[in-house]
């Protein structure tokens, strides 16, 4: 009989010790939300249709994600065996993680990036590999190339990336792929809406390419958790052996078709932030704000070392922004969630209202 203590600890690949927690600041958000990256307004009257009409009935059965898959996939240009749908893209990340990810593997993480796949690695035994951007946080592409070893095995990039809203070009993601064909890039296209420019279409073309893309952001679907994974069928195959059949739910499924067809409102959502981000750049300019250039529905701002007191500030002038100073290479940056442009113009007030009081000081 093996002693409590050994039943109780979990399987000995986890490094209990090693492992990241992540507890998002999500509390009392009664504001307006430019902490997330989410759509700020709603998501299309076509999925709230569909919403009220899910009959009582409907949810006594269990999700059926094949058919919506086959829809997402056609949407994409893609057969429907390169496509999983997933809880989100945390979901995506984490599965494609546990599947490839073990002792004696590396991923390379170009940082500052996205919190979370640190996270998931650190539940696996491999090594994290951070390659830092330099001070203008474009995409450290030489210092990614130059860091793959035969150990490689995923390579994440968030494209564009969070919190800096820098890009990786087209080019790049393909050079990376070809240097490190042992290796899978996952290219997440979270925030693909506002950048526009995408590398689906050679999900199945490069053996080593994976792409993820949510419905959280210019969809506004964040509360249905709703993402994919897109990429060659020998990966998918291996993906689906560790995805849970389930884990998207039915009033998801149900919500996915509209919010593919109406692409009027999508169309309208994505230009609103691209001219609100154009608007508020102006602003930030105005008030000598230094800024990232972004190409998502955020930007990364300096506020230098009043950065807590500034976010703060902000929120008892009822706009929630976040703080991103413990990020690597982000001391006293602040990142501020791109809405419409009548909600960034009382996030301008705000604005001009915290810096004259931290300026008064
Ligand atoms: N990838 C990136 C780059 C993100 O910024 C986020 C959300 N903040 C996600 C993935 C998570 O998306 P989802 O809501 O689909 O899990």
């Amino acid at each position: 009989m093996p002693e409590a203590a050994t039943i109780l600890s979990p399987a000995p690949r986890i490094r209990v010790q090693a492992m990241k927690e992540y507890h998002p600041p999500l509390g009392s958000r009664d504001a307006l939300r430019l902490d997330f990256n989410e759509n700020t307004l709603a998501c299309s009257p076509k999925v709230r249709e569909v919403l009220a009409a899910i009959s009582a009935g409907s949810l006594t059965r269990y999700p059926e994600r094949e058919p919506v898959e086959a829809i997402v996939a056609e949407h994409l240009g893609l057969a429907a065996n390169q496509v999983a749908l997933t809880n989100g893209v945390d979901e995506a990340i984490h599965v494609l993680f546990e599947t490839f990810l073990e002792a004696g593997n590396e991923l390379l993480l170009p940082t500052p990036t996205y919190t979370m796949y640190e996270v998931y690695a650190s539940a696996t035994d491999a090594r994290v590999i951070a390659v830092q951007a330099a001070d203008d946080l474009q995409f450290p592409f030489e210092r990614l190339l130059a860091a793959i070893t035969r150990q490689t095995k995923v390579i994440a990039i968030a494209n564009p990336n969070s919190p800096s809203g820098s890009v990786a070009t087209r080019a790049q993601i393909l050079q990376l792929a070809q240097s490190a064909p042992q290796a899978i890039v996952l290219v997440d296209e979270a925030y693909f809406h506002f950048y526009g420019e995408t590398v689906i279409d050679l999900a199945g073309v490069v053996p080593n390419l994976v792409v993820a893309r949510t419905f959280s952001k210019a969809y506004g679907l964040a509360g249905l958790r709703l993402g994919l994974l897109a990429g060659p069928v020998e990966i998918m195959r291996w993906v689906r052996r560790v995805l849970s059949p389930y884990s998207v739910n039915s009033i998801a499924l149900a919500c996915l078709p509209p919010a593919l067809e109406d692409t009027t409102y999508l169309d309208w959502y994505v230009s609103e932030v691209r001219a609100a981000r154009s608007e508020f750049e102006a602003a930030l300019d105005a008030v000598k704000v230094r800024r990232w250039p972004s190409r998502a529905n955020f930007i990364l701002v300096e506020i230098g070392a009043q950065h807590a007191e500034f976010v703060r500030l902000m929120r008892a002038a009822g706009v929630l922004v976040r703080d991103r100073s413990s990020d690597p290479g982000c001391e006293g940056l602040v990142r501020i969630t791109i809405g419409t442009r009548e909600q960034m113009r009382h996030a301008v007030t705000a604005l001009n209202e915290t810096l004259a009081i931290l300026r008064g000081k």
